[in-house]
């Protein structure tokens, strides 16, 4: 692999002072609302009547503005075909896309406009790389716009879209393709294909990056492909209205979010800012954005971000874990829980085979009793019970109980928190 794949877009910036990225994109974000308003009708009527820019002074001032729900954006458009307000007086565009919904997805006409080429530099794609671009070339971005950036800072495209494996695997082979673009799920089934069809994979083919988005990549799956496939795995975040978000870095040390980009964590019942390492539903702002503004939307996504410098030197609020979404978080005596921490649980126990909470109310006090599936012929001592009701204090910051369960009892559908509470 080598440190030839260690780079950085704008390193003055990514590696800039905390505040004086704050400083920086507060500035610009200021401008934008300032746009927003004035050329969105959308943004206009959100923001309403008495909307005073000189209002928001500072960074947490942010919260003040209301936020947009993806979830809601399907609604919005609605309102108001094809794109609710939001579409920036006079703007030009390139291209409109189609999400489910539908959601009208519209590309501005303008150099970079998905903000892409910065995520792909910094994971490591090089001029001169030949790639394969896995993701769908119509109806949504993801194809076209991985494409461009790509084209644009130096490799060669390889249009192959979505499915065709046998002619992607003799793609691979037959061009000595270097770079991958999609799913990890894809890459997984495309390796196994060529192994069975007899293929050596480290002699036959020449994979060296693959940047992958779009699901979760497991971690023995990432483990293959680097150390059994050689091949450097990244992923990135990337959304059909809002382009690239964030990446991994060579170190990957959680997902850094992207200089164009205000990222916010904000806690979901106060609306105000989270601290590191408390979780909170991700808000984003585009900046510069003159075509189709998004201010503060939020994601719906749950997260917890640090804020420690990276190995690379970079700054950036990064994304350490994605916990689950604003909609599965409970609150128990105060304390917000979500599935996140269950899986955290689970893993931390070897015997556990699997396991979910139940909330519920007695004498007007929450409960909260974690229910384990233990592996088979594993001894039940009271030190493991123990051990496991001191996991749950760490880990909930709460009290709670343990049940052991027969296998049957939970079942693989069930959610991992679940509230019976009543309130009446
Ligand atoms: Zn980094």
């Amino acid at each position: 692999m080598g440190d030839t794949r260690i780079k950085y877009y704008n390193r003055e910036n990514e590696c800039s002072y905390v505040e004086e990225r704050m400083e920086r994109q507060f500035r610009q974000f200021k401008q934008d609302l300032e746009f927003a308003y004035n050329n969105c009708e959308y943004y206009k009527n959100l923001f309403g009547e008495d909307f005073n820019i000189d209002d928001i002074k500072s960074y947490d001032d942010i919260v003040k503005i209301p936020k947009t729900n993806k979830s809601n954006i399907v609604n919005i458009h609605k309102s108001k075909y094809p794109f609710g307000g939001m579409l920036a007086k006079g703007a030009k565009l390139k291209r409109i896309y189609i999400s489910p919904g539908p959601i009208y997805d519209p590309e501005g006409d303008v150099e970079d406009y998905w903000n892409l080429r910065e995520i792909f530099t910094n994971v490591g794609f090089v001029e001169g790389d030949r790639v394969i671009d896995t993701f769908s070339y119509h109806l949504t971005p993801a194809g076209i716009f991985c494409d461009e950036a790509l084209k644009s800072i130096g490799c060669t495209m390889v249009p192959t879209g979505v499915g065709n494996t046998e002619i992607q695997i003799q793609t691979l082979k037959n061009l000595q393709v270097t770079g991958y673009i999609g799913t990890p799920s894809f890459l997984n089934m495309l390796i196994k294909k060529a192994e069975e069809a007899g293929y050596n994979w480290n002699k036959d083919f020449n994979l060296k990056i693959a940047c992958v988005a779009g699901e979760m990549l497991p971690n023995s799956m990432r483990k293959d492909f680097e150390e059994k496939y050689n091949i450097l795995v990244r992923q990135f975040f990337a959304t059909a209205d809002m382009g690239g978000i964030g990446y991994e870095c060579y170190y990957k040390s959680g997902i850094h979010f992207s200089e164009n980009r205000l990222v916010e964590v904000v806690n979901p019942e106060t609306g105000e800012h989270c601290a590191p390492g408390e979780p909170g539903e991700l808000v984003v702002s585009t900046l510069g954005n003159r075509t189709y503004p998004l201010i503060r939307l939020g994601t719906g996504d749950l997260i917890i971000h640090a804020e420690d410098e990276c190995g690379c030197g970079r700054t950036s609020f990064r994304i350490d874990k994605i916990v689950g979404r604003v909609d599965m978080v409970t609150k128990v005596r105060g304390m917000f829980i979500h599935p996140g921490q269950v899986n955290e649980l689970i893993n931390k126990f070897e015997y556990i085979v699997k396991g979910k909470i139940i909330i519920s109310r007695e004498n007007d006090y929450d409960t909260m009793t974690f229910y384990a599936e233990l592996a088979k012929d594993i001894p039940l001592t009271e030190t493991y019970k123990d051990k496991i009701l001191n996991a749950i204090r760490d880990i909930f910051k709460l009290k709670g109980d343990v049940q052991f369960v027969e296998s049957g009892f939970i079942k693989d559908d069930d959610k991992l928190i679940d509230d019976q509470r009543k309130w009446d």
